[in-house]
């Protein structure tokens, strides 16, 4: 790396080169330095059922023992365990049946014990439960008494009861600070009676599309032109993400038009994506303006696809209140390339100016189903198809032509195969690094 976009008066100079691990070095700092700054500090209180995708502020204490008293984890038979024999076979009779809500609030005589519901309160003299399946029921007594037999053996003393407090203990944590909200964790706020929760407040992303050949949905085709697919790709990548996205539409190879689009994005917007127009040919240009609003270093990533691609802060504009800095990436035109970047550095840098703890998605690996074609010297990003091979195993192969403008092959995949820096062609059955595109959440 041979300038930091970390330093202030780094020279804006194109064909430096960073591999993919110091470009997401560089981010995350220049994301320290704007969360040093105070800049998304804001918290905000939502109910339990808006908080899906939020990033929680602080950490959620139970207000009370999960469970809140011990209970039988089993349907089947609760006793003491002392009725244990030493003989093969135990035998009880049945005095009564406990249900789920409904304590027991008789007493136990020596011998005997209760049918029991998953989750009924333990009765005060019972602590170990026999699972239906594993009992016998005896023929019915002359007086009506049900009696059940079972190896003793079966079960230990104590066994197939939840303790109080097992799960979670009064005071503990339950949920972390940066935690990104799941379905399981709304659930497990919910079990614990809490209905809202602080979460960081959502930021605001602008996107913008910078290419005189872009035309938006609805207009004809001129020679030349293409429809502006991009803004689509990002929008979609940032809804997932429960953000406030600003759409600032397309904006001409103009200088004055960058300029005007790019400093009323700063003004209400923490982060910038544009696309297009860092290529090598345009970068002299965006990079003029670029150097009056900010501090943007502009690089030649070593990846594939996604090579060209600038990104740094802009300066707060004139008479705003507070100043604040905003993130910018420009990323490359090319519709994979852009998919591609903003997954492996934008949404990192999102999530961790959002206050998320974690960032990156994660890795696993399968077997190459056929060889792979790979330079050294730059981290590829494939696009495959993972699934179960006709031997039962996990394996990948690459979705047809790999362009970075051939949007169909992401569509077509269900994951990026992670080739990294050193690694060279791909055996078949050679185990690869993959990135799931969705998972379960
Ligand atoms: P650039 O990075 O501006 O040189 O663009 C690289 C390639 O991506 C060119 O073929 C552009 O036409 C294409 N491109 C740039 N922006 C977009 C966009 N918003 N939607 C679709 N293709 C684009
Ligand atoms: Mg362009």
């Amino acid at each position: 790396m041979s300038t930091s976009p970390l330093s202030p008066n780094a020279p804006h100079l194109i064909n430096t080169g960073l591999t993919v691990e110091e470009t997401r070095a560089a981010i995350s700092g220049l994301v320290d330095q704007l969360l040093d700054s105070g800049a998304v500090a804001k918290t905000e209180s939502v109910l339990l059922d808006q908080g899906l995708n939020r990033i929680l502020a602080c950490d959620v204490l139970s207000p009370i023992d999960v469970p809140a008293a011990d209970n039988s984890a089993m349907d089947g038979f609760a006793f003491r365990g002392t009725e244990l024999r030493s003989e093969p076979l135990t035998q009880l009779t049945v005095a009564g049946t406990v249900f789920a809500g409904t304590p027991f609030t008789g007493s136990l005589a020596a011998g005997q014990c209760l049918k029991i519901m998953t989750g009924a309160l333990m009765p005060a003299q019972c602590d170990t439960v026999i699972p239906q399946e594993m009992t016998q029921k005896l023929p019915l007594a002359a007086d009506g008494i049900e009696c059940i037999q079972f190896e003793s053996s079966a079960v230990s003393s104590g066994e197939n009861r939840r303790l109080r407090g097992e799960d979670l203990a009064q005071g503990s944590v339950a949920i972390r600070a940066g935690r990104i909200l799941r379905p399981s964790d709304l659930g497990l706020a919910a079990s614990l009676g809490i209905n809202k929760l602080t979460v960081k407040r959502k930021l605001r992303v602008a996107i913008l599309s910078s290419g005189n050949e872009l035309r938006p949905l609805g207009s004809p085709l001129d020679s030349g032109s293409i429809y502006d697919s991009n803004r689509y790709s990002l929008m979609g990548l940032l809804n997932r993400l429960d953000l406030d996205v600003l759409d600032c539409g397309i904006i001409q190879d103009d200088p004055i038009a960058l300029k005007t689009a790019f400093s009323q994005a700063a003004s209400t917007a923490d982060v910038i994506i544009s696309s297009g127009g860092v290529s090598v040919g345009e970068a002299d240009f965006t990079k003029q303006v670029m150097q009056e609003l900010g501090d943007i270093g502009f690089w030649k990533i070593a990846m594939r696809p996604g090579r060209p691609m600038a990104f740094g802060t802009l300066k707060p504009v004139p008479n705003q209140h507070p100043p604040r800095s905003t993130l910018f990436f420009g990323l490359p035109g090319n519709p994979v390339a852009v998919m591609v970047t903003f997954y492996q550095f934008v949404q990192s840098a999102l999530l961790q100016l959002s206050g998320a703890t974690q960032h990156r998605p994660p890795l696993t690996q399968a077997i190459a189903s056929a060889a792979i074609r790979k330079k050294p010297g730059r981290t590829e990003y494939q696009r495959g198809i993972l699934e179960i091979g006709p031997d039962g195993r996990t394996q990948v192969r690459v979705t047809g032509s790999q362009g970075a403008g051939i949007l169909r092959s992401m569509s077509e995949a269900n994951c990026f195969i992670v080739l990294s820096h050193e690694q060279g062609n791909v055996a078949a059955g050679e185990l690869v690094n993959v990135v799931l595109f969705e998972g379960l959440l």
